[in-house]
Parts: structure tokens; sequence; C-alpha cells
């Protein structure tokens, strides 16, 4: 869940996903402490891949094929070299976008204090942006859910004609033709959970124990010369890691920037540029809530991981790990425990 906000701040609005129901928590909700605890001995994914933080891609990830996500870690030889080859022309096309917007400047950092103090120093430059009523591109958020810190990166923010905060993704497709139900499905979920950040962010409800407890920095750590210039260039009179914690905490608390709006998924050929499409999202707290639940209850190991249900197992046609995956060959999903599917 979100972190809890300074106690005394009873006026603010939940930073809560919401108690788990029974049927979304498994054995954990019916409180089989017994087995958790087993469980967390032997196998949680989380300290296995020796990850203090989950990305969104991470967990959206799961959406398509859990299992295959955790094949795509623990045999990265297995991946195909195409997938890296359209990875790496999506990611030019975004930064192409970028560099519409402003410039990339190259900071040295000296310890893992700098390196997130640079993605503080970004949110801290795009919050201004974004308040004065401009466009933003990968915008950071974060958060912490279910106990895990997790990150991502907005494609892009901005406001209606109307003044309502849009969010836009791209996606960029191989194919000339709109995805699949199940693609979108996966794309759905990526968006709803930046929106579920982003707004939890602006309510003040990531808090400067956010970062150090999860991510076990130090709060005193001195910034680097690099790091203090580019906050000084940003307006910023920082020192320690400590300063740029609580600006931002000030930031977040005080701005007056609102939720996400309108949700809006636009889908782009890779090859040409030309615009397929564009999805418009009504979103829905509930079915973000469950799922981010249930996905991680896996990294946390209070269950194994999973391969696609009966109805899905056509994914496995097109998967690289088909000939290794034991899920495939042993089991066959239940659908009664997918997680709520899309209405
Ligand atoms: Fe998932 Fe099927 Fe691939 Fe196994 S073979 S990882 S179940 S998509």
């Amino acid at each position: 869940q979100i972190e809890e906000p300074e106690a005394g701040d009873s006026e603010k609005p939940s930073c809560s996903l919401g108690p788990p129901t029974e049927s979304e928590g498994g054995d954990v909700a019916k409180g089989n402490v017994l087995e958790t605890a087993k469980r967390k001995r032997s196998h949680v994914p989380l300290e296995i891949f020796h990850l203090r933080y989950l990305s969104v891609t991470d967990i959206s990830a799961q959406v398509w094929c859990e299992q295959q996500m955790v094949y795509r870690r623990e045999r990265p030889d297995l991946t195909p070299p195409e997938n890296i080859v359209l990875l790496n022309t999506g990611k030019s096309i975004h930064l192409a976008r970028e560099l519409e917007d402003h410039d990339l400047v190259t900071v040295s950092t000296t310890s893992r204090e700098d390196s997130w103090a640079i993605k503080v120093l970004n949110l801290l430059g795009m919050l201004s942006v974004l308040q004065e009523g401009h466009r933003v591109r990968e915008f950071p958020v974060f958060g912490v859910l279910e106990n895990i810190f997790v990150v991502g990166v907005i494609d892009q923010l901005g406001y209606t004609p109307k003044g309502e905060l849009e969010l836009n993704e791209l996606k960029t497709r191989n194919n000339a033709s709109m995805p699949s139900a199940a693609q979108k499905k996966r794309d759905r979920f990526q968006v709803f959970l930046y929106k579920y950040l982003f707004d939890a962010m602006v309510r003040g409800c990531l808090t400067p124990d956010s970062f150090l407890q999860r991510l076990h920095l130090r709060p005193e750590q001195p910034l680097g010369p690099h790091v203090q210039d580019q906050a000084r260039k940003s307006g910023f009179t920082v020192s320690h890691f400590r300063d740029l914690l609580d600006l931002l905490s000030l930031n977040l608390t005080h701005c007056e920037i609102p939720a996400i709006d309108r949700l809006q998924i636009e889908y782009v050929h890779q090859d040409s540029g030309a615009a397929l499409g564009t999805e418009v999202l009504a979103y829905d707290q509930d079915e973000v809530g469950a799922a981010v639940r249930y996905f991680l209850a896996y990294w946390k190991g209070q269950r194994d991981s999973r391969g696609v249900d009966v109805e899905d197992a056509w994914k496995c046609r097109y998967c690289a790990y088909a000939g290794i995956c034991e899920w495939r060959m042993g089991k066959a999903g239940s659908p009664a425990e997918q997680w709520k599917k899309p209405k």
C-alpha cells in the first residue's frame, strides 16, 4: 500500500489501495501465516533477484504472462535478438519526442544517493513546469505499493483545452495495426498504475522515509559536486540527500497539481511513425488495486509464479520460453484464480 502520510494529517484522502478481499488475497487473505512464513524463508523473488524496487513495466509484464516475466529475468540468454531491436527502436522514438521539449544533460554521480537525487531533481523540475500549465515528457513517478517501492516513467502529461490533466502513453508497434485485446489489457493496467502512483504523489503520500527505508539510502550522504551544481542551476540549494527529499515532500504536499483526469494510449507504427489509433480509458481503482495486490504477492513470496490460463494458451505459441516452460508442460491454469478481468 502507499505509505500513510504523517500522523495527524487526517484531512488528506487515503493513500491505501484498500483492504484485500478473500478472492484477491488467496492464502494470505485467509491468514495462512505458517504457509506464508515457510515461503518467505525459501522463496522471495525480490530477494532472489536482489531487487530493492520494482518498475511499473515489471508489474505490467505479469498481466501478459507472469511466468514469462520470470523467465525473462532468469534466462536472458533465451530472449530473441529481434525483441531487443524492437525495444531499442521504441526507445529511440520516445527519445526523439522527449528532445522536442528539452535537451538532455549528463551529470556525473558518485553514490547511489546521487543517482536517486538526479531522479528527484527531474521530478522537482517537471512539477514546476506542470504547475505552470505546460506539457512534460518522461515524468518520473514513485510510490510504495504493498510495502514495495515502485518506480515508473509517464510518457507525457499535459492539459486539454478544457483544462483537464491528461496522461498520454505512447506505444510503438511492429505491426501496422491496433493491438489485440490481450495486449490492450496489459497496456491499460500499466496506464492505470501510472495514474495511481501520480495521484498518490500529488496527494502527499510520498514521504522521505518511503525512499530511505525501502531503498536503504543514507539521508546524511553529501551530494556529489556535479549533482549539487545541477541542483543550483535548477534553483535549489541542497547539500545532503535528505535536503532534496524534504524539498520534494514539501513541493508535493503543497503543489496545486490535480489528479489525472484523462487517460489515453496512442499507438504508433514503428517503421513509418504513422498513427494507428488512440484508446481513451475509463479508470477503475478497484481493478488496479486488486491486480496490484495479486501481482505483488508473487514478489513477496506469498504465492508461486503462474503461467497463462487455458483460454490464453495461444500466447505460448509465440513465447521464446515455451521449450523450457514447466507451467506449459506440467500444469493448466485455473481461470477461477485469475485477477479480476476487464469489464
Ligand atoms: Fe507463459 Fe506460455 Fe511462455 Fe510458459 S510458454 S512462459 S505459460 S507464455
